[in-house]
């Protein structure tokens, strides 16, 4: 089920595969893509992304643009529902895929989701057997992976988490907008690492 804003978000997707050079490092654009069947499901977080006025400023990445033209027909996620993560977390994180399980298009090479948090919110340590590349379309957060340093990204930079590798992320006074990319082990979703600590 495409649609013309699902259409037009998928091209920014393949020019962004092209464009920028960390995305096509770490995934050229699948050449294996098929379209999917889903059914479109509202979360009241996708209503803090649309209303966002940085997502929606002239210095986002056209990408973030067609992220939200798009998401009236999104089916949002829940990945976390029924978990440790809490009712504000639910209530403000902001998740769809374009590419992959829930999205419009599949494919066997990656999976490509939005995903969207408002200031002040703390995404807690997480892990997943797949490798992934979050590229900053609007705004900037704390990114944070174990054995590293944190550091801030803002629009135009990439984190790269490996294979099962604990990452975390954190907005302080602004939000942020990203671009994640999947590449193997599409298939296992992501889980909250309960071996470590937060920081206080
Ligand atoms: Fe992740």
């Amino acid at each position: 089920m495409t649609s013309p804003a699902f259409d037009a978000l998928l091209e920014q997707a393949r020019a962004a595969h092209r464009d920028i050079a960390d995305i096509a490092r770490f995934c050229p654009f699948p050449t294996d893509l098929r379209s999917s069947s889903f059914t479109a499901f509202h979360i009241k977080s996708a209503d803090l992304m649309a209303a966002d006025p940085v997502m929606n400023a002239p210095d986002a990445h056209p990408l973030a643009r067609a992220f939200i033209a798009a998401g009236p027909q999104a089916q949002w996620r829940e990945t976390y529902k029924n978990t440790m993560i809490g009712d504000d977390f639910m209530d403000r994180f902001a998740c769809y895929c374009l590419i992959g399980q829930g999205g419009p298009w599949i494919s066997d090479q990656m999976a490509g989701f939005v995903v969207y948090m408002p200031p002040g919110l703390h995404y807690t340590w997480h892990h997943h057997p797949a490798e992934e590349l979050y590229y900053v379309l609007a705004g900037q957060a704390e990114f944070l992976r174990e054995g590293a340093d944190s550091k801030v990204l803002h629009t135009g930079d990439s984190s790269f988490h490996a294979s099962n590798q604990p990452h975390a992320m954190e907005t302080h006074d602004h939000p942020v907008m990203a671009y994640v990319i999947w590449r193997n082990h599409l298939g296992t979703p992501p889980v909250l690492t309960e071996r470590t600590v937060d920081r206080p």
